[in-house]
């Protein structure tokens, strides 16, 4: 286990912890989730250590790195997820019409596909090999983490990065988020989802909200920390948007957690009152940031 002795977000050395939550999916093990006494950042503390981290991601659970269609909530997820897909494409192209797109985190390469499709020219970074390899099933530029090609890429080659529901799983936020600054062209634009821990059902689940996950996610956002973050590397926020069915497919879960087993009426009346109760795009269950840059 690694203990961050330093907010990742102001480098504070003052935390509390305010949530034990439990890895579900995976190990069943607890994990505490600590929020910086000066900007309000939550995060895992401790973390497993780099080298033991990729044990954590090995479950048949773990539907965002497979396209296997079995179960209720898998088919959801995958219906769902045709339907924002096209979303996600409409929301980049609000800020850039066409070009270049990284995706990072890629998975097996959906989004890239859908790029691809639409004219852009797609690239994918994404860590895990049984998920490049259905991308490359499909002839999409999928690349790993652990290779020269991701070091060699030009400056200012991209017009759009995205990462969807990623950011909470790098390990080194410095790193990665320079990397982004380098690759990104001048006037570029940066997507971000993560979920979000101030939304009604993560007050409502507390623990049991599916979205800590534990200890896969690293971070834990809000509107407030995710700015301040990319602020330190000249990012600028332009445009919140929610992701309205977060709510309900977290919802599921949560309730899978908390009572063993999954209440559907009920875990969609609470993601009903979140998104009903949601005054403004980060108020959702989570939330998609837009940053470009700021010039120098
Ligand atoms: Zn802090």
């Amino acid at each position: 286990m690694v203990n961050i002795n330093s907010c990742p977000v102001c480098s504070s050395e003052e935390f509390k912890t305010v949530l034990t939550c439990k890895d579900y999916t995976v190990s069943e093990e607890s994990f505490n989730v600590v929020s910086c006494d000066v900007c309000g950042f939550h995060f895992t503390n401790p973390r497993p250590s780099d080298d033991v981290l990729g044990s954590y991601y090995k479950s048949e659970d773990y539907i965002s790195h497979s396209n296997t269609k079995k179960g209720i909530i898998s088919r959801l997820y995958h219906a769902v997820r045709s339907y924002t897909l096209i979303k996600k494409l409409e929301l980049v192209s609000r800020h850039v019409s066409r070009g270049t797109i990284l995706d990072y985190g890629a998975g097996t390469g959906m989004f890239l596909n859908t790029c691809k499709l639409s004219g852009w020219e797609a690239f994918g970074i994404e860590p895990d090999l049984g998920a490049r390899i259905i991308a490359s099933e499909m002839n999409l530029s999928v690349y790993g983490t652990k290779n020269n090609l991701l070091h060699d890429i030009p400056e200012t080659t991209f017009d759009a990065i995205t990462l969807w529901h990623v950011l909470e799983h790098v390990t080194d936020l410095d790193d990665t988020l320079n990397f982004f600054k380098k690759v990104l062209k001048p006037d570029g634009t940066l997507i971000i989802a993560v979920p979000n821990h101030t939304s009604f059902d993560a007050k409502h689940y507390k623990g049991f909200w599916a979205a800590y996950d534990v200890p896969r996610h690293l971070y834990h956002f809000h509107k407030e920390t995710v700015e301040k973050l990319l602020g330190k590397f000249d990012f600028k926020l332009v445009e919140a948007a929610p992701m309205k069915f977060d709510s309900f497919y977290v919802s599921m879960l949560s309730e899978k957690y908390k009572t063993g087993s999954i209440k559907y009426f009920k875990a969609f009346l609470v993601g009903l009152k979140s998104n009903l109760k949601a005054n403004s795009a980060v108020d959702y269950s989570s939330v998609i940031y837009v940053f470009k840059r700021v010039k120098p």
